[in-house]
């Protein structure tokens, strides 16, 4: 607990972008290095925007942190509602698409 504080703090010391926290990892990092999913009315979609109605988590566009957040179903926890593995999979199809875009 008191590592992760610390850990917050430094961060917000030296970045002002802002931080969230990718429900994979578990790591703090700046929203831009994140993908959000949205889910609004049962419906889970991937918001690269931010901008989408409803609850929001973010993960990172990577293949770890997926299978992470699959593993853990962080994804139905933090919604509360149940997702099909297929859903799931469209859902993880789609951010891998955002891995290192335009880089
Ligand atoms: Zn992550």
């Amino acid at each position: 607990m008191n590592t992760m504080k610390k850990m917050v703090l430094n961060m917000s010391k030296t970045k002002k972008t802002p931080m969230r926290r990718c429900v994979g990892c578990m790591e703090s990092k700046p929203k831009n290095e994140l993908v959000r999913i949205a889910c609004y009315e049962g419906e889970v979609t991937v918001d690269p925007t931010g901008k989408a109605k409803g609850r929001g988590v973010y993960l990172c566009p990577d293949k770890t942190c997926m299978e992470k957040a699959r593993k853990r179903r962080s994804l139905q926890r933090n919604f509360e509602i149940e997702i099909s593995e297929e859903k799931l999979q469209n859902i993880f199809t789609e951010l891998e698409s955002y891995e290192k875009q335009g880089e």
